[in-house]
């Protein structure tokens, strides 16, 4: 884990990650996130259908990685504020020897990133303090070498992430760059939300983000589909979050939901 001096937290202003974390029922944000999540709800009530899916997405996708498809080890980018079960528990509940690493931007992660440390005796998890903007500073990271090993697959899973890097900030360019230095077989599993069902709802939800201080850009199928490309997509492609692989029923719309996934593996 980054050993890096304690920073102060601005709790003066609404933040992305406390805000889903409000989303989720969490309680570890403050009232300015509440609020701020609220303002969101009141413009998009299923918000909180969208972050429930958008997590049992990522339980779906790790146990199909780690069932089907041999992973055994995970690069996890725009981690969060910890939830249970977190992508570790729910991988080492099938393999229990699998390594997780865990990267987020935000200090405040950084404060709960212990949560994320109680890995099996078999397996191992870390956490870094790391920008999906600057891959090759993740990739070059000390912690990161010391859990995964590169010549063996690792799933690249950025989930509710890329939505948070505009196309300014070369948003395809990145995930290629993290693709390049993984072996044939590792995977890609994403979740990013989408205006394609409702795109009035989404322009207000993308407005309330940008004045909060958080730009974002939500995008469409064709958008999402080329983070895939190259990469050889798992059934059913990309779908809305909750139609791809459900393991129970769900009633959501797919505006509810507005979320695309999907997994992609590397030839
Ligand atoms: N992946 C989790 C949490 C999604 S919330 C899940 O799907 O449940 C999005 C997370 O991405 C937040 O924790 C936010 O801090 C992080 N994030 C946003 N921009 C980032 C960046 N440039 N680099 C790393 N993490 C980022």
């Amino acid at each position: 884990m980054t050993n890096s001096p304690a920073r102060d937290i601005d709790t003066s202003r609404p933040h992305s990650a406390r805000m889903y974390d409000y989303y989720l029922g969490g309680k570890d944000h403050f009232e300015v996130d509440k609020l701020a999540a609220e303002t969101v709800a009141s413009v998009y009530p299923a918000i909180f259908v969208c972050a429930r899916e958008n997590r049992a997405f990522m339980h779906r996708a790790t146990r199909v990685l780690a069932q089907e498809h041999g992973i055994r080890q995970w690069l996890d980018i725009g981690t969060g504020i910890p939830t249970e079960p977190n992508l570790h528990q729910v991988a080492q509940s099938v393999v229990p020897e699998a390594r997780v690493v865990y990267a987020d931007n935000d200090p405040l992660v950084l404060k709960y990133a212990e949560r994320l440390m109680r890995s099996t005796a078999q397996g191992r998890t870390t956490y870094i303090e790391a920008d999906v903007n600057d891959p090759a500073a993740l990739l070059n990271s000390t912690a990161l070498a010391e859990v995964l090993n590169l010549d063996q697959p690792v799933a690249l899973s950025l989930n509710a992430l890329m939505h948070f890097v505009t196309d300014a900030q070369d948003p395809y360019g990145i995930v290629d760059r993290l693709l390049a230095v993984l072996p044939s077989g590792s995977a890609l599993a994403l979740s990013h939300c989408t205006p394609d069902f409702d795109p009035a709802t989404w322009q207000k939800v993308t407005d309330i983000y940008t004045n909060a201080g958080t730009p974002v850009q939500f995008r469409s199928k064709d958008e999402v589909a080329r983070f895939f490309s190259g990469l050889d997509l798992l059934a059913p492609g990309i779908a809305v979050g909750h139609r791809w692989r459900p393991d129970g029923d769900c009633d959501a719309t797919d505006a509810e939901v507005s979320l695309w996934t999907g997994v992609g593996i590397k030839p």
